[in-house]
């Protein structure tokens, strides 16, 4: 954050852009994967926002469904109605119970998930008569969202920084599960997931393993880390922890979840299930905003034998246009049978990155699972060490890429001080064979022109 300045330039918009200086040129409409400027350009959404439009742009059939909806009812509050799309939406999500998540609860976005998860998964400890579960662990290398107690959950120093004093204590942090950087020379996989999981015991353990409510992580890192996956066994080493110990597992799907890993939920691939989840990017696919909570069976029974209630709530829960809008978006990745074309189109990425980028001096990895893929740039390949940060070579990659019309999810990482370059790319579901080819030529242009 900079300091104050004597003079204040002119106010370039009335609207507070994510620059002050800068007014992002505007967008005026859309199809499929592309976006279109004013002027008439067209610009390749190839990360989908941020891993957001997972159907692209003016999808026929929910722009037609949020037509209906508006026509017959946008908002009932939810402290007197329920309303149908939102007990659809719930049917379609929860209806038969995957890995005994039972319930939703229909917020505005991804940290209005993950603030309502964490305030669900301490209330769960006080009905159940535990009520010194007040720890939370998460993982350094991760981001819950920016809200005040999803940015303490979250592990991105940077983004945390001039917040530091209003963060809470509640939440302390492990290291997280990233091979390429935390796996140690010589250090098998399954070494690798035992020295994570003695840390994350050894945090239980210092903490008192009867003061923890939940342990927090995202399935597929994203935006801090850029697409980085667990070893195998991680996540079952995690859940056995969590369960020895009576705390609960709470994984944010956000930008991992809906489909976007090739399954419906990335959890589905760990051979595990969670006791609360959140979700939202890919749910509404950028329709309305929505977000969600998904919660086990046992934790909404919790709540019912006690207090009866869930001790929190927003003036937009359950609002009915958005719900219509995500229902629609789900329905249409189930009927068209969407997700096998993220597993195909997924490899089909994945080979293209590594032709184009394989035997790149300064791509150090090629990573991810489905449609959430990402290159990890660094200086030294063999040593994997990273950019100097002051090139801000992420942020140059994006204008580059911006100039030859794509749109790509740039990020920069702090891992225990050390800070790296990636690109996320995060396409529509509904992505075409030569567009993926279209992205990496682009990308591949955008980087060369970059470095
Ligand atoms: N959790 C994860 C994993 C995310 O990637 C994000 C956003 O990028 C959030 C939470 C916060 O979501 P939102 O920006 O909708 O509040």
């Amino acid at each position: 954050m900079t300091a104050a300045v004597t003079e204040a330039p002119p106010r370039p918009s009335r609207v507070l852009h994510r620059s002050s200086r800068a007014v992002p040129p505007r967008a005026i409409g859309g199809h499929g994967i592309w976006l279109v400027e004013e002027g008439g350009r067209e610009v390749i959404d190839a990360s989908g926002g941020a891993a957001v439009s997972c159907l692209g742009h003016q999808h026929p059939r929910i722009v037609a469904a949020i037509q209906r909806q508006a026509g017959q009812l946008c908002y009932a509050h939810t402290g007197f109605f329920t309303n149908a799309p939102a007990e659809d939406l719930a049917e379609e999500l929860v209806g038969a119970e995957p890995g005994g998540l039972a319930q939703a609860y229909f917020v505005a976005g991804g940290s209005e998930a993950v603030e309502a998860a964490i305030k669900l998964a301490r209330q769960y400890a006080i009905e159940t008569g535990q009520p010194a579960r007040t720890r939370f662990i998460a993982r350094r290398q991760s981001y819950h969202g920016n809200t005040l107690g999803a940015l303490s959950a979250g592990g991105n120093a940077a983004r945390k920084a001039p917040y530091a004093p209003l963060l809470s204590p509640a939440f302390s942090h492990v290291s997280p599960a990233f091979a390429y950087h935390g796996q140690h020379p010589g250090e098998d996989e399954a070494a690798y997931v035992a020295r994570l999981a003695d840390e994350l015991e050894a945090e239980f353990q210092r903490l008192g393993p009867g003061n923890v409510a939940a342990f927090i992580a995202e399935p597929v890192v994203g935006a801090t880390a850029g697409c980085v996956p667990a070893p195998a066994g991680y996540f079952r080493a995690v859940r056995a922890i969590c369960d020895r110990h009576g705390a609960l597992l709470i994984l944010d799907e956000v930008m991992s979840g809906m489909g976007r890993t090739g399954t419906l939920h990335a959890w589905q691939q760990e051979g595990i299930a969670p006791d609360i989840q959140a979700i939202a990017k890919g749910l509404g696919g950028g329709y309305q905003p929505i977000g969600a909570v998904l919660v086990a069976g046992r934790v909404v029974e919790a709540i019912a034998r006690g207090s009866g209630a869930f001790q929190h709530g927003h003036t937009y829960l359950s609002h009915a246009l958005a719900c219509a809008a995500a229902l629609e978006v789900q329905r249409v990745i189930r009927e068209e049978g969407l997700l096998e074309n993220v597993v195909a189109m997924g490899e089909r990425l994945q080979r293209r990155l590594a032709e184009r980028f394989g035997n790149h001096h300064h791509v150090g990895d090629i990573r991810g699972r489905g449609l959430f893929r990402a290159i990890e740039l660094v200086e030294d390949r063999a040593g994997r060490r990273p950019f100097d940060p002051a090139l801000t070579l992420h942020a140059r990659i994006k204008q580059e890429a911006f100039a030859r019309g794509l749109a790509c999810y740039p990020g920069g990482g702090t891992l225990d001080g050390v800070r790296g370059d990636h690109v996320l790319l995060a396409p529509p579901y509904i992505v075409a064979p030569e567009e993926i080819d279209l992205i990496v030529e682009r990308l591949g242009e955008a980087v060369d022109a970059a470095l």
